[in-house]
């Protein structure tokens, strides 16, 4: 009549039959060892309607008139309303008369896909300080709940089941979803929901929200970022004025109260394309910067106005541009920025008057050139003393008095620009100093530019 292979029909039920004769389970339980069969379907509706199946051909059996057949057929539903919880297996058998026993807790879950409420309510009662787009659930197990699902599967063989750490975090995942209407993102979610149904324990790892942009220094005195003391290391004492840090603000600082005022956030850790030195301004188009902020309750800020509340706060000292929203490869990109060419604006101060000839030979002197420097003293205390070699690709000389020039100088990202004017006692070479064969001292120092 057909070619259709009956013989593959019938091994889903005596296997979930085998299944269900040895072990109490549920019908996630049953559905998940066939989770990969069919498409759109729960494992819910999988297990049930295998269930379902059995339930009807056992009934037929019930009607047989063969007595082993109908004998047969009862004990498939009382296997069916004990191991199975099915309803209908139960009612069915109530309904002929027979002693039935009540339905037994799953081997597997332990009735937790019956009881996912709490863990869900409680999952959603954690979320409600935060605001997100998306999220992900994390299921944590105890050891024993994995390995009975693996024995279970190793002994019957299980080809198309999934484990039900995924099956948990997918239920839970949509019910969450669907409550909150926030979608579940595998890829990059904002926060993760680490749940272990079992005990109950909820834990959100909250991912960092982090904002990119450029900032300007346009005064002196303001380190890039804190500065613990160095007396007391940040507990307090009287020379930091009980404050635990150098000095009193920092850029890192000026841009970080406002953001966490709007983010809510627990707290920050600044990265910046290079640093200047406190002293020295920033200018021109600012220097890239990436701020990660901890646990932000809120990330849906409107960074035009955040850009504004910042200027704000900081007023006359630094500004912020060009904020966006960045993530952790912007950070790493950021340090790649580090080498970027820069532009710097310094006076010298000399110890005597210098010449004009004087000048323009410093100036050919200092263009398309590698000057080498040992590790400055000044930084000795925090970075290791090696050799760096670094480009001067242009400079530039504008006289403003007798003893005093202005140096605009196109170089390498790294150079360290005052110890070229000072030669720090030979370790930089060659240097102003050393060019013009007098003393030579950096008054002023301003990055113009930051080419990245
Ligand atoms: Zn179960
Ligand atoms: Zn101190």
């Amino acid at each position: 009549m057909s070619d259709i292979p009956i013989e593959k029909f019938g091994w889903i039920f005596e296997s979930s039959l085998r299944m269900l004769e040895k072990y109490p389970l549920c019908d996630n339980c049953l559905g998940r060892q066939f989770a990969l069969l069919g498409f759109g379907l729960d494992n819910s509706e999988r297990g049930r309607s295998i269930k379902i199946s059995l339930a009807m051909t056992a009934h037929e059996m019930v009607l047989s008139a063969e007595k082993r057949v109908r004998e047969m057929g009862v004990k498939i539903l009382k296997v069916l309303a004990s191991h199975g919880s099915l309803k209908e297996a139960h009612d069915l058998l109530k309904k002929m008369g027979k002693r039935v026993g009540e339905g037994e807790t799953c081997f597997l879950c332990g009735g937790l896909f019956g009881n996912l409420q709490p863990i869900i309510d409680g999952a959603i009662e954690r979320l409600k300080e935060y605001t997100f787009d998306n999220f992900l659930v994390g299921i944590k197990l105890p050891l024993e709940v994995e390995e009975r699902e693996d024995e279970f599967k190793a002994e019957f063989n299980i080809q198309y089941g999934e484990s039900i750490k995924n099956e948990l975090s997918r239920v839970i995942g949509r019910e969450i979803s669907h409550r909150l209407g926030k979608a579940v993102d595998y890829m990059k979610p904002q926060i993760v929901i680490l749940i272990n149904p079992f005990t109950g324990e909820i834990d959100l790892h909250v991912n960092s929200l982090f904002i990119a942009g450029r900032y300007r220094k346009i005064i002196r005195g303001i380190p890039q970022s804190k500065w613990i003391c160095i007396k007391c290391n940040g507990k307090g004492c009287a020379r930091c004025n009980w404050t635990g840090k150098m000095y009193p603000e920092s850029v890192e600082e000026l841009i970080a109260k406002p953001i966490l005022e709007a983010t809510l956030g627990e707290g920050t850790a600044f990265h910046a394309a290079g640093r200047e030195d406190r002293d020295a301004r920033m200018l021109g188009r600012g220097r890239p910067f990436v701020i990660e902020i901890k646990r932000p309750k809120k990330r849906n800020i409107d960074l035009k106005s955040l850009e504004k509340a910042i200027n704000e706060y900081a007023k006359g000292k630094i500004e912020v541009l060009d904020l966006r929203f960045g993530d952790k490869e912007t950070v790493r990109k950021l340090k790649e920025m580090e080498g970027a060419q820069k532009i710097y604006r310094v006076i010298v101060k000399f110890d005597r008057e210098i010449t004009d000839e004087e000048i323009a030979n410093l100036e050919r002197e200092l263009t398309g050139v590698i000057i080498r420097q040992q590790t400055p003293l000044r930084v000795l205390h925090r970075r290791a003393d090696c050799l760096r070699e670094k480009h001067i690709y242009e400079t530039k000389i504008k006289r403003l008095s007798a003893n005093n020039i202005e140096m605009i100088i196109r170089c390498q990202g790294g150079l360290y620009v005052k110890e070229l004017i000072t030669g720090d006692g030979g370790r930089t070479k060659p240097s102003v100093s050393e060019i013009i064969g007098a003393k030579a001292e950096p008054v002023e120092l301003d990055v113009l530019e930051v080419l990245a």
